[in-house]
């Protein structure tokens, strides 16, 4: 067996129906998994999941909404069987100067992107254990590394992101499930289409920053998934691992 065949693995992909877990839904079908697609957006989910083929379902889901995690997990074991692999991608922001946000605002972008993760995580956890261990992919951002001034509760879940992937690590690595993060750079979706529509110098600026010299794509993050889906990082566990174009270490 190649150390990249996910064949019988089974994964849920949040914010599977579109943009970057799209992307990784796609790699980690073509290595053989079976993917459950979530996410609010029904009509958008079923598209993608048909467009993948039978080992993918879309299972709507909202990552805000504490029991639609065990339901998902629960959901995910009716359709195929096991869990093996959670990426937790939903995400969202609202851009503004930070002394202009809400508490609203904060606690919609602070309990999609962190708190779905972690509700996410919690539910998993027994599965994972069921299937003999596990893989915990979390998709944090460079606003883990770096400030931006019109970011902030975005940059302080994606941070929040990077240090629960260290902790869960070492809780559950006695279980052998790994738990890592990935660090996009910044990959063309219908997010940074939000970002450059606030910002128009920020496409030259990205495309003059990162070495690669192009904006990502989410098919660009596939081929990290699959590796920290697999047996082939089966000692890997608490990283935050940039993909990124080189975007993060240009002086
Ligand atoms: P998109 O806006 O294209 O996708 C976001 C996805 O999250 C959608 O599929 C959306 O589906 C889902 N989602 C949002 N809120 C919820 C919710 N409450 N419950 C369930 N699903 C939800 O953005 P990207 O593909 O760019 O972003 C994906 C992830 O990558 C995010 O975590 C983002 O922060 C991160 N990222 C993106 C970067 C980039 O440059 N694009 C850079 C760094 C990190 P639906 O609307 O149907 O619910």
């Amino acid at each position: 067996m190649s150390m990249f065949d996910l064949t019988g693995r089974v994964a849920i992909v949040t914010g599977g129906n579109g943009g970057i877990g799209l992307g990784i839904a796609q790699g980690l079908v073509a290595a053989g998994a079976a993917v459950v697609l979530a996410g609010r957006d029904a009509a958008k989910g079923a598209r993608a999941a048909r467009g993948l083929g039978a080992r993918a379902a879309f299972v709507r889901a909202d990552v805000t909404a504490e029991a639609e995690g065990a339901a998902l997990v629960a959901a995910a074991e009716a359709r195929f069987g096991r869990l093996d692999i959670v990426v937790n991608n939903a995400g969202t922001t609202v851009r503004k100067p930070p002394e202009l946000y809400t508490l609203a605002e904060w606690h919609r972008v602070i309990d999609t992107n962190l708190t779905g993760a972690f509700v996410l995580c919690q539910a998993a956890h027994p599965a994972m254990r069921r299937a003999g261990g596990g893989k915990i992919i979390n998709i944090a951002s460079m606003n883990a590394i770096f400030g931006a001034p019109h970011n902030v509760p975005y940059a302080a879940s994606k941070g929040g992101i990077a240090a629960m992937t260290r902790g869960l690590a070492t809780a559950w690595a006695a279980d052998n499930i790994q738990v890592n993060a990935i660090l996009p750079g910044w990959i063309e979706t219908e997010m940074t289409d939000g970002a450059r529509a606030l910002l128009p110098e920020l496409h030259g600026q990205v495309l003059a920053r990162t070495p690669a010299g192009r904006w990502g794509r989410p098919q660009d993050l596939a081929g990290l998934a699959v590796f920290l889906s697999a047996p082939a990082s089966d000692f890997i566990t608490g990283t935050a691992i940039p993909a990124d174009g080189g975007y993060s270490v240009r002086a």
